[in-house]
């Protein structure tokens, strides 16, 4: 059978996604791997915007290895989320870790993620294919480029089709790096589909110092955009601090990247 998002003649970018501010463009979302507070998410948030940043992200639901690490403010968290966004203008992106949250979220979130560790829940991406609302959906470290486009095709087959897929990277032997991003794959995804594609080198590479110039060629890669961890103070972030990256360090690579992205 062959997959809708496969098939060449739909639109790229849907009018919702439009709507949301994301264009054929270079889209850059960033913000903090966890929204910790309103007054630092609120500071952090505003110069993304000042920047020009449309679309912020801000986990409320974390999936962490250990029940002992820091797992969101939940609900508490997109409600944060909600009145920073209304607050700044901007369109929001959140990480749904359960389809029990998925009225919170519907109402709460412009962009509902699906992450890695949920990208073969099909009964929640079929779910989420009944609504209308944008989805990024993330590559599971263990999943084929077929697997994740199966996990696309949940959605889409269900009538949304507000879908953008996001690389970021996948396990292999070797652990120099989070994990590994190889540079075809978001190639391949845009050569074989119609569906937006970003690439997330924070969890996929793991190390902010490695960030800068990975972006650099996320950028010249010809994909629709990138996803970056920003955090005021990334050694006091209370998850990912090792791959998050500054503002100050962010808006300057922003800035390169637009110039890369254009070319
Ligand atoms: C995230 O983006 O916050 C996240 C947890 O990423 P992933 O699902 O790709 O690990
Ligand atoms: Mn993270």
């Amino acid at each position: 059978m062959n997959r809708l998002v496969e098939k060449k003649d739909s639109g790229l970018i849907t009018p919702d996604l439009k709507k949301l501010g994301f264009s054929k463009k270079f889209n850059v979302i960033a913000g903090p791997c966890s929204i910790e507070e309103k007054d630092s998410f609120f500071r952090t948030a505003s110069k993304l915007v000042n920047e020009g940043i449309k679309i912020i992200r801000g986990g409320t639901y974390k999936i962490r290895t250990s029940p002992y690490s820091f797992q969101g403010l939940g609900a508490k968290g997109l409600k944060i989320m909600k009145e920073t966004a209304d607050e700044l203008g901007f369109k929001s992106v959140s990480e749904m870790t359960d389809i029990r949250q998925l009225d919170e979220f519907l109402k709460n979130i412009d962009i509902i993620q699906i992450g890695a560790r949920n990208m073969f829940n099909s009964e929640m991406l079929k779910e989420l294919g009944r609504t209308t609302h944008p989805v990024i959906l993330k590559r599971a470290p263990s999943a084929r480029i077929e697997e994740f486009l199966d996990a696309a095709e949940y959605i889409v087959s269900e009538g949304n089709k507000n879908i953008i897929l996001c690389e970021r990277g996948i396990v292999s032997f070797d652990n120099s790096t989070r994990n590994c991003i190889n540079i075809a794959d978001p190639v391949v995804l845009k050569r074989r589909t119609n569906l937006p594609v970003i690439v997330d080198p924070s969890h996929g590479v793991g190390n902010a110092s490695y960030i800068t110039s990975v972006s650099k060629a996320i950028a010249a890669l010809g994909v629709d955009g990138i996803m970056l961890e920003v955090h005021e103070n990334p050694s006091q972030a209370l998850s990912d601090s090792f791959q998050t990256i500054s503002v100050e360090e962010f808006i300057e690579l922003h800035k390169q990247m637009q110039k890369i992205a254009n070319v």
